[in-house]
């Protein structure tokens, strides 16, 4: 059992790939905390609309409120007399977000940050890596790969598109794991086999 600090702020970062349930803890823990009628806040960038223009929401239907904002440094002003503030999607926010979020913990707020650790061809994903460093708190979230049932920390993307942020749910993403996931396997139906063409070739070297 972890023993939260009292008196002080902190940060906590859920960080995993499309679909490993970052967005479904988050709104776990910010439930929990209005069970406990503590003040509280969440933000997403206005980016991210998939589900809905003032929800956060998972791909398993769960929602929660939030405010949308364009950038990190509103966050600072939004806050207000919250004393936990969620965020979703970080990854979509400035490197300002780092600092944004070390003043509200060190204002004696908890913050909860999720957001995807990593982008389609697996590099790191915005100032995800900077908070993590940051955090008191992490947590990885795996997914389920959908090619062999192992645990997923890729997204794999469906969808021949070269832009870093290509915002979709199932129709554009899987979960894959290390071995399943190609990140050069997004062309036409090929990206649905087992092995996309390049992996296909590694694997048989
Ligand atoms: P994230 O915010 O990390 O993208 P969500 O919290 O929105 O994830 O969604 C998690 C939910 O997605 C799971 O509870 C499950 O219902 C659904 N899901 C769909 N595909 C998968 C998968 N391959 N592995 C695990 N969960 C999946
Ligand atoms: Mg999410």
């Amino acid at each position: 059992m972890i023993r939260t600090p009292t008196n002080t702020g902190w940060i906590e970062v859920i960080a995993g790939c499309m679909f490993s349930g970052k967005t479904e803890e988050l709104i776990r823990r910010v439930r929990r905390a209005q069970y406990g009628r503590q003040p509280v806040v969440v933000f997403k960038p206005r980016i991210d609309d998939r589900y809905s223009l003032d929800s956060v929401g998972s791909h398993s239907g769960t929602k929660l409120l939030c405010v949308q904002i364009d950038r990190a440094a509103e966050i600072r002003e939004l806050a207000g007399a919250a004393q936990v503030v969620g965020i979703d999607e970080a990854q979509f926010l400035e490197d300002e977000l780092v600092e944004v979020c070390e003043d509200l913990a060190n204002a004696g707020k908890r913050v909860i940050v999720a957001g995807l650790d990593l982008d389609y061809k697996g590099n790191p994903f915005g100032p995800m890596p900077m908070l993590l460093c940051r955090a008191e708190y992490i947590q990885k979230a795996l997914a389920v790969c959908v090619i062999c049932g192992n645990p997923a920390d890729r997204s794999q993307r469906l969808v021949a598109s070269k832009d870093t942020v290509l915002v979709g749910e199932a129709d554009s993403y899987e979960a894959r794991c290390r071995l399943h996931w190609d990140p050069e396997g997004a062309e036409g139906q090929q990206q649905r086999l087992p092995f996309g063409p390049n992996l296909a070739e590694r694997l048989s070297k």
